[in-house]
């Protein structure tokens, strides 16, 4: 599911260095207090402040503990250290590091690339410097698992990119690129279907932009239900590719359709003190307790009182705001249709087309309007002119 973010307009991203290097900090949302790293493929040395502790070693075995305001580096029989700031370099290319968090315990992954461990308020703060494609590897099959179509892989792939590029500055302030949760984009390190790093390959440097070569802000979600939304009804901001458009894909997919029941007291009681919409007038009660929506509505409308269906969504926690809602003894079934904001691409939606022959650029044409896929150095070209 993806967040909704409100920042439409862009200033100029950071740009990337020559490798195309982002500073992911990974297990953002835990306060870590011991890790150990040991190496999975290629060599590496590992820096304190600078100096060498282990040069090009194919067998490092660390642990890493907060101590204070320090970084802390042993191994089984040596303590190396306290340090403010522990680097893990690749000597190579393509390395691959294993990290296991014993405090608190969760389970390994592997990680590309590079590593930087500094403290944070007294626990570990762990940096993934990664080379671009690695990470949007990753963000690809944390986004869209590991049953997908090829060509699906090679869409999410490219949203992704397009996606870190608009927020590399997102975690500036805090010496990072982007977190490793769902308020960037979830990653949790190198895919475990190899397949993915080659479509996300197939796809280097592409990314999407708006007609006036802004990145455009990469929304998608699980399911439409048939039509997606305008971003002006959902955000309250216009866009020139968000645009609700009629998406019969993702129909009859797994996020299709739901159910939902309540009590009509409790539905007709919410309306009234959250709203103040006027159950005591017939039409209106009639309205809310019969309710259909053949195209999307926005409101929930009577006696100029607009109730918007997105905070029912909220505040009732629906899968849509796409509903119809009909009586049932007492209660009423809100009988919906989609799953998430359905701003943007429909996940389902673009996986049944890729089934069908699509490509990314039909699927990506399909879901966002007035876009152009182009590579990301060129719009840095352009960007200078
Ligand atoms: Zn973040």
């Amino acid at each position: 599911m993806k967040k909704l973010f409100l920042i439409i307009s862009f200033s100029a991203p950071l740009i990337l260095s020559a490798q195309d290097i982002v500073y992911i900090k990974v297990f953002a949302h835990l306060k870590i207090e011991s890790v150990t790293f040991s190496v999975e493929k290629s060599t590496y040395s590992v820096l304190g402040d600078e100096k060498s502790i282990l040069k090009n070693n194919s067998s490092i075995m660390l642990k890493l503990t907060a101590v204070n305001d320090s970084v802390e580096v042993k191994s089984f029989e040596t303590v190396y250290g306290r340090f403010k700031t522990v680097r893990f370099a690749d000597e190579n290319s393509g390395g691959e590091m294993k990290i296991k968090l014993i405090s608190p315990d969760r389970k390994q992954r592997i990680y590309p690339d590079n590593y930087v461990v500094t403290t944070e308020t007294g626990n570990l703060k762990l940096l993934n410097e990664a080379k671009l494609d690695a990470y949007i590897a990753g963000v690809v099959e944390a986004e869209s698992g590991t049953r997908s179509t090829p060509e699906f892989y090679k869409v999410q792939a490219i949203l992704a990119r397009t996606f870190a590029l608009a927020h590399l500055n997102k975690h500036l302030p805090e010496g990072f690129s982007l977190c490793d949760q769902v308020h960037c984009q979830a990653y949790y390190g190198k895919p475990r279907f190899e397949g993915i790093s080659e479509m996300v390959a197939e796809t280097k440097g592409k990314v999407v932009v708006d007609e006036n070569l802004n990145l455009i802000v990469a929304a998608f979600h699980s399911n439409s239900g048939g039509q997606t939304a305008n971003s002006e009804d959902v955000w309250g901001t216009r866009t020139s590719y968000l645009k609700s458009v009629n998406d019969t894909f993702s129909l009859r997919m797994p996020n299709y359709k739901w159910e939902r029941k309540m009590a009509i007291d409790d539905w007709l009681s919410y309306l009234k003190l959250k709203h103040k919409y006027p159950i005591d007038e017939p039409s209106a009660k009639e309205l809310a307790l019969n309710f259909k929506q053949d195209t999307r509505k926005i409101f929930l409308e009577a006696s100029n009182v607009k109730v918007p269906l997105k905070n029912v969504r909220q505040d009732l926690q629906l899968k849509s705001t796409y509903f119809n809602i009909y009586k049932d003894g007492d209660s009423v079934v809100f009988e919906g249709k989609g799953y998430g904001h359905s701003l943007g691409m429909s996940q389902e939606g673009a996986m049944r087309m890729t089934k069908l022959g699509y490509t990314y650029t039909e699927v990506l044409n399909f879901y966002y309007r007035n876009i152009q896929i182009i590579d990301m150095n060129k719009l840095a070209f352009f960007r200078d002119e």
